[in-house]
């Protein structure tokens, strides 16, 4: 297994900011493990984070610790009972190439999910969601390498501990787990699930399958989203907010547009209104921007740095502060 040293990942994230690993190794076979964690226990304090597309990070500052890049791959059905058939992917699996694969096979359940960037093995991290399905919808089990000890885990769907952009790897133990491969669910009898805005009427006159629907939604991914190959960006960057509903109902009064939908106890609303309404969309300073369709998609025009980039998401936070009293989070993995 080579490891390299101060390696430029400029390639490796949809930014494509300049950043370097201090260490960097690619993990294509999960019998190449044991030499990495050998070479890692010899550095015990150095930190070890793991990369799948990078479309979910935000470099501001190099890595200072071993960066492992999840190469593995593999597809299968797995099999099928009365109600559904199982499929496993590796972790390094291209997770839209995933899903049209799937989608070649006859099975539903991941259509809405197509064209999200990135592996099969970051999906469950923020629990992807799109067009009003989230990965939690089809997952059946995934398996992760407990990087302290070796040993491989399964983890049901409850012990993932899913929400909104969340899960057990994400916030309760994040760096621990290394996503080895991911089972999913899909039924044999699919609800088509075409409700959210905009997808109904790409479907008018169309008998639903679930390959016009996954070619529905790329259509409407190209139609409203930057291509990363273009345009550095990382999807949106903030979370949708939560927040209370007393808070929600003086808003309301204030703001007559403001969109939410009830969760839990809490309301979501949308992020992208609140940017735009403080007169974001489309800004740019420098090289960093929102992408003047989607006020919530951050991007990088050129040459922009990752300081740049967060120095840009901040004036975006600090904003929306004043202007609604509403603190945003941002949504992918900010390595400062
Ligand atoms: C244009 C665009 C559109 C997007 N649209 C959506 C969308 O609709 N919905 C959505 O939810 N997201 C969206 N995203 C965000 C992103 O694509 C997803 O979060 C995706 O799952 C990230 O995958 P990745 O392989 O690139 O992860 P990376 O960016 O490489 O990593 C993300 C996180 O996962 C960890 N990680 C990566 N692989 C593993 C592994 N095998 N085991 C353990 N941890 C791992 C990393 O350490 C990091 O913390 C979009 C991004 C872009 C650029």
């Amino acid at each position: 297994m080579q490891i390299r040293e101060n390696h430029n990942i400029k390639a490796l994230n949809t930014f494509g900011l300049s950043a370097h690993a201090r260490y960097f190794c690619s993990l294509h076979k999960l019998g190449g493990l044991r030499s990495i964690m050998q070479w890692a226990d010899t550095y015990p304090e150095l930190p070890v984070m793991f990369l799948g597309g990078g479309s979910n990070m935000l470099f501001v500052k190099d890595f200072p610790g071993l960066l492992v890049h999840v190469r593995l791959q593999d597809r299968e059905i797995l099999g099928q009972d009365d109600d559904y058939f199982y499929v496993r992917a590796a972790a390094g699996e291209n997770w839209h190439e995933f899903v049209r694969w799937t989608v070649d096979q006859n099975l539903a359940g991941l259509e809405n999910l197509s064209l999200i960037p990135g592996t099969v093995g970051a999906a469950p991290m923020q629990n992807i969601g799109a067009y009003g399905v989230e990965l939690k919808d089809c997952f059946y089990e995934l398996q992760a390498l407990d990087w302290r000890s070796g040993e491989i885990r399964e983890f049901s769907l409850e012990a993932c501990r899913f929400g909104y952009r969340d899960s057990y790897f994400k916030s309760v133990e994040p760096g621990r787990w290394l996503i080895v491969s991911v089972v999913f669910r899909l039924p044999r009898k699919p609800e088509w699930k075409t409700d959210y805005a905009g997808v109904k009427e790409r479907l008018v006159g169309k008998v639903l399958n679930a390959r016009v629907i996954s070619d529905a939604i790329i259509s409407i991914r190209q139609s409203k989203l930057p291509d990363p190959a273009r345009l550095g960006n990382a999807g949106s960057f903030f979370k949708n907010p939560l927040i209370p509903l007393a808070q929600w109902e003086s808003l309301k009064v204030q703001f007559p547009t403001i969109s939410g939908w009830p969760q839990g106890n809490k309301i979501k609303t949308s992020a992208g209104w609140l940017i735009d309404q403080c007169g974001w969309k489309g800004k740019r300073e420098g090289d960093a921007g929102t992408y003047d369709k989607h006020a919530l998609v951050l991007v990088n025009h050129g040459s922009a740095s990752g300081e740049q980039i967060w120095d840009f998401a901040q004036s975006i936070i600090a904003s929306v502060q004043d202007s609604f009293g509403i603190t945003l989070e941002p949504e992918p993995r900010v390595i400062l």
